[in-house]
């Protein structure tokens, strides 16, 4: 029998599958692993943020070469209150994952710019016709249809600045939901890089997927001006729609992709839940396929989809939660289930946020004053 080109293919070269090859190559530095990409660069044009608690202590080692700024601190701004909480902030930016697959994967094993037209258990076919055989291949090609997910979604656009001043910020604004509220929860998240320099997301947590981002960057520079800074220039803009898991069949959703290819990423639904970001979750993917016994296709397809079966499970608090802010809140009071919830313990919010809530926790957040009528919250719950 002829050897394949590869023993694993990894089509998209995106968040999951780019942190999927670095860990191999940390790992099994003897697996030849394949990353093929459309676009010209790996990781495409993100800023990847999380909380230090969504991540192990080695997992934060091995993830630290894509670390672009750490924080030890995040605020969040609301109107009845403002606060910092002590959990550090740190984001992962998509040319520094570029850059740590260029050096770990050989020049043979890296394809970008060319995209791909089709893909089996043991193949993929690229734009130019070639055709690239391995014992295995992983699907991170993003995103995809997903209709047996029950969606709701938080969309963006983020400017990166450069001030004519500084700015004056330390840490983080993570939520400043002082802001006029439009089409849901409105609130903007400002990181700040530099002195001068910033990335301002304006978001919204809202029913449908439309984004119309010239309104959007025009309430940033509002935003900008209403906080004294001048922009001097943009630097970058990113978009995002990213889904927000309300409910759904993720056996369906999994049975939807082709069976023998394992999913991963957004296109398993592996996300968290309530922000619709997908960085924890793919390090921890990588993790696991990292430790597999072997890598054939069927036990990467069996491990993954078991895994993000799972993970849709354990999320499934996050979810009530979601059904209340989107099903059972109007959109002008939704700020008020996230007012409250920030005024929770601190080290509740980030057991939250990492998915670790326990049951104590749970009681806490759905008791006490509600912050929407009980009647409504309970019926979004019930409608299921
Ligand atoms: C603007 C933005 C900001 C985000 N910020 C955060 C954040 O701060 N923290 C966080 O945890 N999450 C964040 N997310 C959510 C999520 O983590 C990202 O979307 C993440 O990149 C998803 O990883 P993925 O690998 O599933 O998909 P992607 O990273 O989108 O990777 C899919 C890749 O497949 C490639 N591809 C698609 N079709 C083909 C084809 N036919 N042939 C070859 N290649 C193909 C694409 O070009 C892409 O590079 C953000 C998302 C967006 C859009």
């Amino acid at each position: 029998m002829t050897q394949p080109d590869f023993d694993l293919i990894l089509a998209g070269g995106g968040l999951a599958n780019g942190l999927i090859a670095l860990r191999l190559a940390q790992v099994r530095p003897d697996l030849r692993v394949a990353l093929v990409e459309a676009g010209e660069h790996f990781g495409g044009n993100h800023t990847w943020s999380f909380f230090a608690s969504d991540l192990t202590p080695a997992q934060h080692d091995w993830i630290a070469p894509l670390v672009a700024h750490r924080w030890q601190r995040y605020t969040v701004r609301f109107p009845t209150h403002s606060r910092t909480l002590h959990n550090g902030y740190y984001s992962a930016t998509s040319p520094l994952l570029h850059a740590a697959l260029c050096d770990v994967l050989p020049a043979n094993c890296r394809f970008t710019g060319v995209p791909i037209v089709h893909v089996t258990p043991d193949s993929v076919t690229l734009g130019d016709q070639r055709v690239l055989s391995a014992h295995a291949v992983v699907d991170g090609r993003g995103q995809g249809g997903a209709p047996a997910l029950d969606l709701g979604w938080q969309k963006f656009v983020g400017l990166e600045v450069e001030l004519a001043e500084p700015h004056g910020l330390n840490d983080p604004i993570i939520m400043d939901a002082t802001v006029d509220q439009h089409d849901g929860y409105r609130f903007v998240y400002t990181l700040p890089f530099g002195p001068t320099s910033c990335l301002i997301y304006d978001t919204y947590y809202t029913d449908g997927p439309e984004l119309s981002a010239a309104t959007l960057e025009q309430r940033t520079h509002a935003y900008a001006a209403s906080q004294g800074w001048r922009i001097a220039r943009t630097l970058r803009t990113e978009k995002g729609v990213l889904p927000i898991a309300i409910g759904g069949d993720i056996t369906a959703h999994l049975a939807s992709r082709a069976a023998g290819i394992a999913p991963s990423g957004m296109n398993a639904a592996l996300f968290n839940a309530v922000t619709g970001y997908s960085l924890p979750h793919a390090v921890r993917v990588a993790d696991l396929v990292a430790t597999l016994p072997e890598l054939s296709g069927a036990t990467l397809d069996r491990a993954i989809r078991d895994h993000a079966r799972q993970s849709w499970q354990d999320q499934a608090f996050l979810r009530v939660l979601n059904k209340m802010l989107f099903r059972g809140a109007r959109p002008d009071e939704r700020w008020r289930i996230l007012d409250r919830f920030y005024k929770l313990d601190a080290s509740l919010i980030e057991r939250f946020y990492a998915g670790h809530t326990n049951w104590r926790d749970k009681v806490r957040i759905l008791t006490g004053k509600p912050p929407i009528p009980i009647h409504r919250g309970l019926a979004a719950i019930l409608r299921g």
